[in-house]
C-alpha cells in the first residue's frame, strides 16, 4: 500500500514548500522508493496557462501538454517521478469536474455540497496518482493555512487518514521562524498559531520544517515542540542557502529528515546515497571560468518569470566549470538605452519565450547585436520567432517584416498563426502545447549538441515560422536545422557564418536537471566560455 506525506505551509507564502516537497521526493528516491509529487492549488482558474507571469511566474509545461506550477519544475529538477496533468490541481480543476457531473446528472437528487462532493473531487485526485508501482506520494498543498479558499484541500486531506489509516500518512507543516532584531530573539509564536490552526481542523502535523535566517537553538526547538504538540526531533531547521537551492535536500539530511520519515512511516529501505548531489554542489563551489550572460525578457523584474531558464543556465555552468552570472534585462531598457550601452561586455545573449508586442523591438535589437558582434545567441521560443523576424528585417530587407502576433497588417508575416489555431478562440489550454518529434540536420550545431538527429521537447506558443520565406532565409545563411518529422514545422535556426547562433521553436528549459543539463544549453555555455577566452 502507497504511504502519503501531505505537505501544508503555514505564517506566510513563499516559504519554499515546493522546494521542500522537492527536496523530501528526491531523499526518498534516494532511499530506494519509487515517488510521485503532485500539487494543489487553491485558485480559482482552472490551470496558470492563462495568468499573467507577473502574477504568477513561469507556467511550467510537461510532456502531456500540461500548463501547470512552477514548483512542478523543482519535482522534475529534483526527482525522477514522471509528471502528468494529474499532478497539478486546482480549486477551478476540481469545481470544473463537479459541475459537469452534476450536469451530466451523476449526482442526481442530491444536493452537491463542499463536503462530500468537492472533497471527494480531491481525494480522487490523490488516489489517481496511486498503482503498484508507487511507494509513496507526495501532495503539497498550495497557499497557507488560515486561507479561506485552502479549507476543502485541508478538509480532503484530513478526511485522507481516516479513508486509508493515519499509520500511513504523514504530514509535514513548513512554517517561519522569524528572528526579530529589536528583541535579539528567534520568535516562536507565528508557528504555534499556525499549528493551532491545522489542529482546529484536525490535522496534528508530525514534522515541522521551520524556515529560518538563523540557527534555532534547542531551547527553542524544545518550546515548539511542547506547544506544538510534536516531537522535538521532529522539528527540523531549514536555514536560508545563500549560495544554492540545491544544498536544501542536504541540509535536509544533516538535520535528519530522512531517517525520520522513514522511522515514523515504518519504511524498510536502503541507506541514502546522495553522494553524486554532493559532487555536484563541489562542482558548483569551484568553478574554473566565468560569464555573463544577459536574458533579455519582458517579466525580468519578476523573479519566477523565467525560473526554468535561469536554472538551465546554472545547470550548463555546473557542466561546463563555469560560473554563469544572469544579467537581466528588460527589453524595454535596450530600446531606451541602445544595445552597446546594455550589452557590451557580456558573453552571451538568451532571449526566452514570451507573448504579445511589449519589448518584441527591444529583443529584436539584442539579437541584431549578437549576431553582428558575434556574440552567442540563444533563441527560446518568441525567441526564435524574433530572430526570424530580425533577419527578415535586417539581412533580407524586408523593411517591416514582423510576426502577426504583432502586427496584423505586415506585408511580411515571417511568423503567422498555426494552421491548426486559425479556428480556436477559446483561451485556456489551447496552443500547440506538450512533447513534439523534432527531426534535426546532420552535422548541425543542434545536432552535435544533442548527440542525435531524432529529439523531442516540449512546446507552448501559437505562431510559426512562414514557410514561404524559408528559402530566402536558408539563402541568405540562416538555415533551419530541425524541423518536425514532416518538415512543415520550423523547429530550430542556426546562422551559417557566427560561432554559436541558434534559436528553437521549443522549451528545452524544461528538460534540465542540475545533475544532468540539457545539451543546448550546455553547449549556449560552452560558446560564451569560447567568447570570453577570445576577448
Ligand atoms: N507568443 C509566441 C507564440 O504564441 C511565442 C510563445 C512562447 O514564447 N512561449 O507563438
Amino acid at each position: 500500500m502507497a504511504k502519503h506525506i501531505f505537505v501544508t505551509g503555514g505564517v506566510v507564502s513563499s516559504l519554499g514548500k515546493g522546494l521542500t516537497s522537492a527536496s523530501v521526493g528526491m531523499l526518498l528516491e534516494r532511499r530506494g522508493f519509487r515517488v510521485r509529487l503532485q500539487k494543489f492549488d487553491p485558485y480559482i482558474n482552472v490551470d496558470p496557462g492563462t495568468m499573467s507571469p507577473y502574477q504568477h511566474g513561469e507556467v511550467y509545461v510537461l510532456d502531456d501538454g500540461a500548463e501547470t506550477d512552477l514548483d512542478l519544475g523543482h519535482y522534475e529538477r529534483f526527482t525522477n517521478a514522471p509528471l502528468t496533468r494529474d499532478c497539478n490541481y486546482t480549486t477551478g480543476k476540481i469545481y470544473q469536474t463537479v459541475i459537469q457531473k452534476e450536469r451530466k446528472g451523476e449526482y442526481l437528487g442530491k444536493t452537491v455540497q463542499v463536503i462530500p462532493h468537492v472533497t471527494d473531487e480531491i481525494k480522487a485526485g490523490i488516489k489517481k496518482l496511486v498503482n503498484d508501482d508507487v511507494d509513496v506520494v507526495i501532495t503539497e498543498i498550495g497557499g497557507t493555512v488560515g486561507d479561506i479558499e485552502g479549507l476543502p484541500f485541508l478538509e480532503a486531506i484530513r478526511q485522507f487518514a481516516l479513508d486509508i489509516g493515519k499509520a500511513n500518512i504523514l504530514y509535514i507543516h513548513l512554517t517561519l521562524i522569524p528572528y526579530l532584531k529589536a528583541a535579539g530573539e528567534m520568535k516562536t509564536k507565528p508557528t504555534q498559531h499556525s499549528v493551532e490552526r491545522l489542529r482546529q481542523i484536525g490535522i496534528q502535523p508530525d514534522i515541522l520544517i521551520c524556515r529560518t535566517e538563523r540557527e534555532i537553538s534547542q531551547q527553542d526547538i524544545d518550546k515548539i515542540a511542547l506547544f506544538c504538540n510534536v516531537e522535538a526531533r521532529a522539528v527540523i531547521e531549514e536555514r536560508d542557502k545563500d549560495f544554492s537551492i540545491y544544498e536544501v535536500p542536504v541540509s535536509l539530511v544533516d538535520h535528519g529528515l530522512d531517517q525520520l520519515i522513514v522511522d515514523k512511516l515504518h519504511l524498510k529501505c536502503k541507506p541514502l546515497d546522495i553522494s553524486d548531489w554532493r559532487e555536484m554542489l563541489v562542482r558548483m563551489r569551484n568553478p574554473a571560468h566565468e560569464v555573463q550572460v544577459a536574458v533579455v525578457g519582458k517579466y525580468i523584474k519578476h523573479n519566477d518569470a523565467y525560473k526554468s531558464i535561469y536554472e538551465s543556465l546554472e545547470h550548463a555552468g555546473i557542466a561546463e566549470h563555469t560560473r554563469v552570472v544572469i544579467r537581466k534585462i528588460e527589453a524595454e531598457e535596450i530600446e531606451r538605452e541602445g544595445t552597446e550601452r546594455i550589452l557590451s561586455g557580456l558573453d552571451g545573449i538568451l532571449v526566452p519565450g514570451g507573448f504579445d508586442y511589449r519589448g518584441s523591438n527591444g529583443k529584436i535589437d539584442a539579437i541584431r547585436y549578437a549576431r553582428e558582434r558575434s556574440v552567442p545567441f540563444f533563441g527560446i521560443c518568441l525567441g526564435l520567432q524574433c530572430a526570424v523576424i530580425e533577419f527578415a528585417r535586417n539581412v533580407c530587407h524586408l523593411a517591416d517584416a514582423n510576426s502577426t502576433e504583432f502586427d496584423h497588417n505586415t506585408s511580411h508575416p515571417v511568423v503567422v498563426m498555426l494552421d491548426e489555431q486559425f479556428r480556436i478562440t477559446d483561451k485556456g489550454g489551447t496552443m500547440r502545447l506538450g512533447s513534439y518529434d523534432c527531426v534535426l540536420s546532420p552535422g548541425s550545431q543542434a545536432h552535435k549538441a544533442y548527440g542525435t538527429v531524432d529529439v523531442k521537447e516540449r512546446h507552448r506558443h501559437r505562431y510559426e515560422v512562414n514557410n514561404q520565406y524559408r528559402g530566402q532565409f536558408e539563402a541568405n545563411g540562416l538555415v533551419v536545422t530541425g524541423t518536425s518529422p514532416n518538415g512543415k514545422l520550423v523547429e530550430v535556426v542556426e546562422l551559417r557564418d557566427h560561432p554559436w547562433f541558434l534559436a528553437v521553436q521549443c522549451h528545452p528549459e524544461f528538460k534540465s536537471k542540475p545533475t544532468q543539463a540539457h545539451p543546448l544549453f550546455q553547449s549556449f555555455i560552452h560558446g560564451c566560455v569560447r567568447r570570453r577566452e577570445r576577448k
